[in-house]
């Protein structure tokens, strides 16, 4: 039985650590990833920093493949299929300029169809969730709401000039 003080150095600051400072691994002999949590971390952020959009597609994937992820019931259980691949996200990425966005999030233009780079696009995630709601209002029939009063009467005020116009 292995003792819960043992000790190890990390590969990458080289400061000696207790075990449990180091993630486990199947593939060292050890059973310990050879950085420790803190290296490991860092590393994982300077990845995401540098390869932002390789995230994107690790949770889409997450979300058609693996049935313990909390949404796999709105996608992988409806027969959603994660098609994409590193380089088309990272051409997304740069054709719709995700970098330039607060929240970058991959839309699927049709909203039954697969995660693949025809149906793809990076969307601001608040105008993301809002074509998404406005999808819930034309399912549940109250999308003629979200059009108020007043803009319909802006609407058929514009309508009238140009009638107008036309008639001069
Ligand atoms: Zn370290």
């Amino acid at each position: 039985m292995k003792a819960i003080s043992e000790k190890k150095i990390c590969s990458m600051c080289r400061i000696t650590k207790s075990v449990k400072d180091f993630y486990k691994s199947k593939k060292t002999i050890d059973g310990l990833i050879s950085e420790c949590k803190k290296c490991c971390r860092k590393r994982s952020d300077r990845a995401a920093k540098e390869r932002p959009w390789r995230n994107f597609g690790y949770k889409a994937k997450g979300r058609c493949n693996n049935k313990n992820t909390k949404s796999f019931k709105y996608y992988g259980a409806v027969g959603i299929k994660y098609k994409l691949t590193t380089p088309e996200i990272k051409g997304m990425w740069f054709r719709d300029k995700a970098y330039l966005m607060k929240k970058p999030s991959i839309d699927r233009i049709n909203p039954k169809g697969d995660y693949e780079l025809s149906n793809c696009r990076f969307l601001e995630l608040s105008e993301n969730s809002r074509i998404g709601s406005l999808g819930n209002h034309r399912k549940l029939g109250k999308y003629k709401a979200v059009v108020t009063p007043s803009a319909l009467a802006a609407r058929r005020l514009t309508a009238r000039k140009r009638l107008k116009e036309m008639m001069r």
